[in-house]
């Protein structure tokens, strides 16, 4: 590490520093933490000496290339809507059931493995380009292979050329699966020319596109393309390593009534097993139990392996790096930290937009001529909830009155949260959570500004009425 990347970290901590000034303790250990590394605090008092070691975050770039065994693609499925990605996954996952262990259930966890002559494929079970795009957003990279359905009938559409466009802008390789071929209307030569228009020429035509064609209906052609998508999976010489400490990416979350949070993690180096202490985002603790895509309970998790997680200290978000750590206080010191930084993100927030305004306020600023900002922090009980809300709130966005979510995140109110709202005065927007009984208190003590909501539009109607200066107080 250069005292350039310490400089840097410090900046996220909110602290300004040079190169050349000293650290406190505390910074140093707490940046060995973020970075795995272990320190020595050499002659205190002195210009502090940190020496770093055994980083274990960034595996990738030390791991010897013996280590490196071959691990099954992760493959999405994007296309047009109706062109049939549903389909096409509902028939993978089926076949594979029933050809894996008779009378097993299928369980929606985000992503599931299927088998072709004992080689696995792992399939990102959300179509479209949303979760994709939300994933590379937040800086994961989860998906090796796109699959680009296109109906037969209906040929290259808008959101075909959409999909296209973000595999080609994530550098991920496409297989087309051309759908729907049982169609008497069906035109397979016309969705090849005009694939080859948008740069995807067939192999058949001299290209290096894979096509097949396929009926997800009618179950034609599908071990084909699975048979295609290994094909392309050997090329790209998909490789990681399978021993050491678990890393990974979070696909989905969401707060269990009986199991507490559960988060769908996808593996992407070493194994992950019961016990081990982990950290997500601001989430740690130490695997309770792990479930697999069939609903069994299982003690190892490997790679490329989607697995639902339990023992988690709250939920963590969508596209959350996953780690495992040295031990659990490493854990609970990475959580911290980073929520410590969101918590400084929040002071920032606040200091820049001197117009922050609860949603009680907002109409007085309003009329004072001022553009309003309105601070949110939302709270739902599942990641979809929590997308569909911040998108309308932004749609509300008008030039007298901003939006700005300062945090979301899939789980209950919590005193963090109050912290935060109070620290960056915002409103605490709820949707099916409720603050418990320490988030209450607190929120009382400091005028914290709490609404819960079960249904989206009545959101959405309670702050345009605050922009009117309609708003029924919340009690
Ligand atoms: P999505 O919006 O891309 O997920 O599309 P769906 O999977 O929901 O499929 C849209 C419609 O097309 C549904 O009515 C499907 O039954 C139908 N469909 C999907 N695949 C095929 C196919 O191979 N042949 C025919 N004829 N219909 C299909």
């Amino acid at each position: 590490r250069t005292p350039g990347d310490i400089v840097r970290f410090l900046l996220l901590q909110g602290e300004l520093i040079t190169a050349t000034q000293s650290l406190s303790d505390d910074m140093v250990e707490l940046f060995a933490a973020e970075i795995g590394a272990r320190v020595k605090l050499v002659d205190p008092g002195q210009e502090q000496e940190a020496v770093l070691s055994a980083k274990y975050f960034d595996e990738d770039d030390t791991v010897d290339p013996s280590l490196l065994a071959e691990r099954p693609p992760v493959v999405t499925v994007m296309g047009h809507v109706d062109h049939g990605k549903t389909k096409l996954l509902d028939r993978i996952r089926e076949a594979n059931v029933v050809a894996q262990e008779a009378g097993g259930i299928t369980q929606h966890i985000g992503a599931y493995q299927v088998y072709l002559n004992d080689k696995a494929i792992t399939f990102i079970d959300t179509p479209g380009h949303e979760a994709f795009t939300q994933m590379r957003a937040r800086g994961a990279k989860v998906t090796d292979i796109v699959v680009l359905v296109v109906a037969a009938d209906d040929g290259v559409m808008p959101q075909t050329v959409e999909a296209i466009n973000h595999a080609k802008a994530a550098d991920v390789p496409i297989v087309v699966a051309i759908n729907k071929i049982d169609r008497e209307d069906a035109d397979p030569n016309r969705v090849m020319q005009q694939l080859s228009e948008y740069g995807l020429v067939p192999e058949a035509w001299g290209g290096d596109t894979i096509t097949v064609q396929i009926s997800a209906l009618q179950n034609l052609g599908i071990d084909d393309l699975l048979e295609q998508i290994l094909v392309l999976a050997e090329v790209l010489e998909l490789k990681a390593n399978p021993s050491g400490r678990a890393t990974g990416v979070v696909l989905e979350a969401n707060l269990d009534v009986g199991r507490g949070p559960v988060a769908t993690v996808l593996i992407q180096g070493g194994t992950l097993h019961i016990g081990d202490p982990m950290v997500a985002g601001i989430a740690w603790g130490r695997v309770k139990a792990l479930v697999n895509d069939k609903g069994k309970s299982i003690k190892i998790a490997s790679l490329a392996m989607p697995v639902q997680v339990l023992g988690f200290s709250e939920v963590p978000s969508a596209g959350d790096e996953f780690n495992v750590t040295a031990d659990l206080s490493t854990a609970k010191t990475i959580a911290e930290s980073r929520e410590q930084r969101i918590r400084m993100a929040g002071y920032a927030s606040r200091a820049a937009s001197a117009t922050g305004a609860k949603l009680e306020d907002l109409f007085e600023q309003i009329q004072k001529g001022e553009t309003a900002t309105l601070n949110i922090i939302l709270k739902a009980d599942v990641q979809g909830s929590l997308e569909a809300l911040a998108e309308s709130l932004r749609k509300l966005e008008r030039p007298e009155v901003k939006v700005s979510i300062i945090h979301k995140a899939v789980g209950g109110i919590t005193e963090n949260d109050v912290g935060l709202a109070a620290a960056s005065n915002a409103t605490i927007i709820g949707f099916n959570v409720r603050p418990d009984r320490r988030a209450r208190e607190l929120a009382e003590a400091q005028d914290v500004e709490i609404r819960t909501y079960e249904i989206i539009y009545k959101v959405i109607e309670d702050i345009e009425s605050a922009v009117v200066g309609m708003l029924a107080p919340e009690y």
